[in-house]
């Protein structure tokens, strides 16, 4: 799950992370108002689950209410990667002597979370990560023991030379793994924490990511999630119980069992096509999942050609083919559906799908190349 840029300004500071005051905004009125009471410069930035708001124009710097106001207006309501703005945040404006870059993610290579930190901070880390990997140090965090007090200092050390300033680096980041640690993240960002004008550490920006598997021991993490800002096909799939993913390809990808959807999705791969999507429907027999699958996927306007792939153990195929069968009847996809069915009621299912015109396959690799050609 992401969070926005002020919520996890609110996790940090309460971790005792140096963060700026900050309001956050909904109308120009309002972000003019907050910077009447912030007084002198302030930044007024984008609230939208996007990196890379600084380059898209959502975060300006007002030298006074009007301006603030001007920019607030211009960046509520813009698009940031297809998002739509509903938010700003504005704060004092910092004046910045450096950028730097700190962060900490579950490195699923390494198996531990592991500390990135840049002194090449405030731009794409990405970038600076594909372009001089040599610039980020990297710690990876033994679970056992934490963040230990000589880790933080070196890596404190590798960001300023200034001992006060390398210290306060330390703390921030034994603070961050604190926030990281105690918010089930997968994710904690600051890019760029600076030093500002009074020689102090602070983080301008603040980007977390969290764990869904984690959100039910956090109920007050999980009422953070803002579905307005989500991709509300995800949203909607959640609601129906089902295991969805957007992806940029084109064949939609309607499978029973996540391993099973993977392979699926590898198999179409390898005929050359690109998945829509990952969906896993589950084990279950529920002939409505079946239905909201085939929504979901018929709504991708990408998706040109759809593809069942069901292996039947507990779920029963003559269940699902009556789901696919019911789904077309309400509505119409538009598109060529392949079906691959096998397992428990092989053969009812195939006959009730033959009743409606669909001839359902056995293989596996027949169906899935039927498929990508289907939507070549
Ligand atoms: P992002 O582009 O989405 O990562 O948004 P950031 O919050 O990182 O802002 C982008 C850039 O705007 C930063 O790297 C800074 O250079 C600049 N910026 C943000 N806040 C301030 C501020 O308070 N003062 C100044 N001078 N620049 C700022
Ligand atoms: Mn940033």
């Amino acid at each position: 799950m992401n969070i926005h840029e002020y919520q996890a300004r609110e996790i940090f500071a309460r971790h005792g992370i140096p963060v700026p005051a900050s309001e956050v905004a909904t109308t120009p009125e309002e972000a003019a108002r907050a910077a009447d009471r912030f007084g002198g410069s302030v930044v007024v930035k984008a609230q939208v689950h996007a990196g890379g708001r600084g380059k898209a124009g959502g975060v300006k710097l007002a030298a006074s209410r009007s301006e603030a106001r001007t920019h607030a207006e211009r960046i509520l309501g813009m698009r940031i990667k297809g998002i739509e703005v509903r938010r700003v945040l504005v704060a004092p404006a910092e004046e910045i002597a450096s950028e730097a870059y700190v962060g900490i993610v579950l490195d699923r290579a390494r198996q531990a979370d592991t500390i990135m930190v840049s002194s090449e901070g405030g731009v794409d880390i990405e970038e600076v990560a594909a372009t001089m990997p040599e610039a980020i140090r990297k710690l990876a965090v033994d679970p056992r023991y934490g963040l230990l007090g000589h880790q933080a200092a070196l890596l404190g050390y590798h960001l300023y030379e200034d001992p006060r300033v390398a210290r306060q680096a330390a703390s921030i980041l034994a603070r961050l793994y604190e926030a990281y640690r105690a918010s089930g993240a997968t994710l904690a960002e600051i890019n760029p924490l600076i030093v500002n004008a009074d020689g102090d550490v602070t983080a301008i920006d603040a980007k977390m990511n969290i764990d869904d598997n984690a959100l039910f021991r956090m109920p007050e993490i999980a009422a953070l999630r803002d579905v307005e800002a989500e991709n509300p096909a995800e949203v909607r799939a959640r609601e129906a119980r089902l295991s969805y993913i957007q992806l940029e390809g084109n064949v939609g990808c309607c499978v029973n069992g996540a391993g099973l959807a993977m392979a699926t999705m590898d198999l179409v791969k390898y005929y050359g096509g690109e998945p829509a999507n990952f969906l896993d429907i589950g084990g279950s027999s529920n002939p409505d999942k079946v239905v909201a699958a085939l929504e979901l996927i018929t709504e991708d306007p990408s998706v040109n050609s759809i593809l069942f792939n069901i292996f039947g153990g507990i779920t029963r195929c003559d269940d699902v083919a009556n789901g696919i069968v019911e789904a077309t009847s309400r509505m119409e996809p538009g598109v060529p559906i392949t079906i691959r069915l096998t397992g428990t009621n092989e053969e009812q299912g195939v006959a009730i799908l033959a009743d409606h015109g669909f001839e359902a396959m056995v293989d596996m690799d027949r169906a899935v190349e039927t498929a990508v050609r289907r939507g070549a």
